[in-house]
């Protein structure tokens, strides 16, 4: 892993239905630095997603010889599937860009183990359980026992807020985007002054 680079790595974690996939094509389309790190998953591809893009849907067995050989800088088990980002994307990736990753507090632990990683940890929340589950329910991309799971592990998930950088409430998207830009622009602005470039 590149460890002495510029380029910076951002994870944004949330239980499901925060909006952090939408956040997260926000900030890969305003800024062109940035790459979204495209996990690798055992789940079955959702009706909109397009293998490679939003993930790339792999058998189990094919995930666990991977896990095998140590190819993978963290992975989980989330919901009965396997989910990880592969070494090999984020090593070429972050030699020319910023990465955002959208994964969970268990690869957000196991990445955080790293030195030296321009790494920032953001976590969202939604302002209430009730409009998360309104919001699962109207994506319609998950079976109603699903969004009972995603829902049950929200009461998991924000235990692991502590792990994290920053906390940011989802009530406004726009507001919340602009949090996110203000962190990013911050950090980059200290490792600018950090490596003397600005003085
Ligand atoms: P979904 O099935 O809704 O796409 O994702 C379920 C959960 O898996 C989300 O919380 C998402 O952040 C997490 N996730 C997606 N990719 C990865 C990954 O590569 N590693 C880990 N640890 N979590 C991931």
């Amino acid at each position: 892993m590149n460890r002495d680079g510029e380029n910076i790595m951002v994870i944004l974690s949330s239980p499901s239905g925060v909006g952090k996939t939408t956040l997260t094509k926000k900030i890969q389309q305003k800024y062109n630095t940035f790459r979204i790190s495209v996990s690798h998953t055992t789940r079955a591809p959702r009706s909109n997603e397009v293998d490679g893009v939003d993930y790339h849907f792999v058998s189990k067995k094919n995930f666990e010889t991977l896990i095998s050989e140590n190819r993978f800088y963290e992975y989980a088990k989330i919901f009965d599937n396997y989910y990880g980002t592969l070494k090999k994307n984020v090593d070429d990736t972050i030699l020319l860009n910023d990465i955002i990753f959208d994964i969970d507090w268990q690869g957000t632990k196991q990445l955080s183990k790293f030195d030296n990683l321009n790494l920032i940890k953001i976590f969202l929340i939604a302002d209430n359980k009730k409009e998360l589950k309104n919001r699962l329910i109207k994506r319609a991309q998950n079976s109603k026992e699903e969004v009972e799971k995603r829902l049950k592990s929200f009461d998991e998930d924000i235990k692991h807020w502590s792990d994290y950088d920053y906390v940011i409430i989802n009530k406004n998207l726009d507001v919340c985007f602009k949090q996110i830009e203000n962190i990013i622009h911050n950090f980059k602005n200290k490792l600018l002054i950090s490596s003397h470039k600005v003085l």
